[in-house]
Parts: C-alpha cells; structure tokens; sequence
C-alpha cells in the first residue's frame, strides 16, 4: 500500500492539511503502507518556493516523516516528487495523448467560456457528498474540438477528448459512485494557455507512475476521481487506486479552509505558542479523526 500527502505551496500549511495528514498516515501505518511526500507546485503563477521552505519546515515540526522523498530531498535541490522538476514527464504523457488522436488546442479563455456556459449542477449519485462540492462546476462546451488549431501557438490550452464513459468506484469513506466525467466538465484541459500543467494531469500521471496504490483527501476532490480515473485508463493505467475521501474542517457551511485566505496556518499557531500535540488534539477534535484513523 503507498498513498500520498500532496500539498501545492500556494500559501501556508493549515489545519486541513493537517488532518488530511493524519488520515494519510493513519492509513499508511495501520495498514504497514508507506506514505509519499509530493510538492504539486505545477502552478507557476501561485506556487512560491518561500511557501515550499514553510511547508516542509512545518511538516517536519509536526513530525510527518514521509518513507519516499524525504523533507531533506525537497531541500537538498532538484527532486523527483515535485512537479515542477517534472515538466518532461508530463509532456511525455501528454505526447502520448497527442499519439492517440486525443489532444487538440483550445484557444477559449475562462471569462469567454463564462459567458457562454450556463452554471449547471452536475449530475453524479454522491449520495453522502455536501452540495457545496458538487455544484457550479462548468463543463467545456467543445467550441475548439473541430476547428484543427495547431498545438504549437501561444495562448492555446491543451484538452483531451473525453470518451463518454461512465467511471464507477468504490470511495471506503463515501461508497459507491457514478460519475460521468464529459457531463461533469466536458474535454478536460490538461495545460492552461499560460503553458501550466493541470492539476487533473499532473495528479493522474503522478499517482500512475509513482505507484500509488491509496489516494486520502478531502471530499472536496470527490468531483474529480471520476475524471482522473478515466484519463488513468487513457494514459495507460491498468487499474485505478483506491479512493478515500474524508470530511473538511470548514470556516462556513460552505467555504472550506484555504491556504491563500491564509486561514489557521500551522506557523501562526506555532507561533502563539501551540504545542504540535496542541494541533494534532484540535484537528482530531474538529474532525472527528479517531486516534486509530479510518473506521
Ligand atoms: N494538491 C492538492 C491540494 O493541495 C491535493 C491533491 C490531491 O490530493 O489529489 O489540495
């Protein structure tokens, strides 16, 4: 068994990173799996390394010892786990794609789609998913499908066409789902028009090619397992992991915690004096994470 703890360095650690962590190695340890740490810093225009240093300092205050890619891995330079060390592999899977008839070059931009697109909710049967996660979601329409652009312009993203499959999967923490990723978000972009990577790429390679056996997160990514289980097959992924997407610490009913609205950082709380048993009791307290994690 090998899962993941995959942070982006877009902000400060807080306390849902936390609790994800405990999950992650919760798992991992009850089951004699080993835990991968990733740096998905795929996102050039959000991701910076001061944010990294902070990460891996707290990380590594609150005792999270990763078996692959040690803290002092991140550290030393270059590393095989952070995705912007990566670019080769993703564009060789991407290559493969462009192989397969699958990719074409979108030139619409997020406000032109906006205008075009209606908000509509999405239609899976994530019986026990909040709402909050399932609606707003705004499936590409198909307007550059046809029109043959060339890949190698500026300003164009990179969609892949989607088959209409229906991916069912077992989530141990939400049970069964059906999801139909083309309804959901339509071809999916797997570089923006800036040259960025996508998350959904970037993941879906990643979690294929490092071998992991066991993705843990929060259910905010329920929404995308469908899609990233379908691009796994597309890129050549045997079989899919295993799913397990536990409950948020939220700041509203609706608005969960976010490291770019700099809420609860673990380094504020460190600073304030707060012990690492202090966070770890506040985070067990706030989600219900038992003390042997996963029911
Ligand atoms: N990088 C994502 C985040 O920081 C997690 C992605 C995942 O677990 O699939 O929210």
């Amino acid at each position: 068994m090998l899962t993941r703890f995959a942070p982006a360095p877009t902000g400060y650690l807080h306390l849902g990173h936390v609790a994800n962590a405990l999950h992650v190695w919760g798992e991992a340890r009850a089951r004699g799996g080993r835990v991968l740490l990733r740096l998905e810093d795929h996102d050039r225009d959000r991701c910076r390394p001061e944010y990294e240093g902070a990460l891996l300092d707290d990380l590594d205050w609150l005792g999270f010892v990763p078996d692959l890619y040690p803290i002092s891995a991140f550290r030393a330079g270059s590393c095989a786990a952070r995705q912007s060390d990566r670019h080769d592999i993703y564009a060789a899977a991407a290559a493969a794609l462009l192989a397969q008839g699958l990719l074409y070059a979108c030139r619409c931009s997020r406000a032109h789609l906006s205008c075009q697109q209606e908000r509509r909710r999405v239609s899976f049967s994530a019986k026990k998913t909040p709402d909050v996660f399932l609606v707003g979601e705004l499936p590409y329409p198909g307007t550059c499908r046809d029109l043959g652009l060339a890949m190698d312009i500026p300003d164009v993203g990179w969609r892949v066409r989607l088959p209409p499959d229906t991916v069912t999967f077992h989530d141990r923490w939400c049970g069964p789902q059906v999801q139909t990723p083309v309804d959901q978000c339509g071809d999916m972009l797997i570089r923006d028009r800036r040259g960025n990577w996508t998350y959904q790429l970037v993941v879906t390679v990643d979690d294929h090619l490092q071998g992991v056996t066991d993705v843990i997160r929060g259910i905010d990514l329920l929404a995308s397992t469908g899609r990233q289980v379908l691009l796994g097959r597309l890129i050549g992924r045997p079989s899919p992991a295993e799913f397990a997407h536990h409950a948020l610490i939220m700041k509203s009913p609706t608005q969960k915690l976010s490291k770019s609205d700099g809420d609860t950082g673990v380094r504020d709380l460190r600073a304030a004096g707060w012990t690492r048993q202090r966070v770890m009791d506040a985070c067990r307290m706030m989600t219900h994470t038992p003390e042997s994690p996963l029911p």
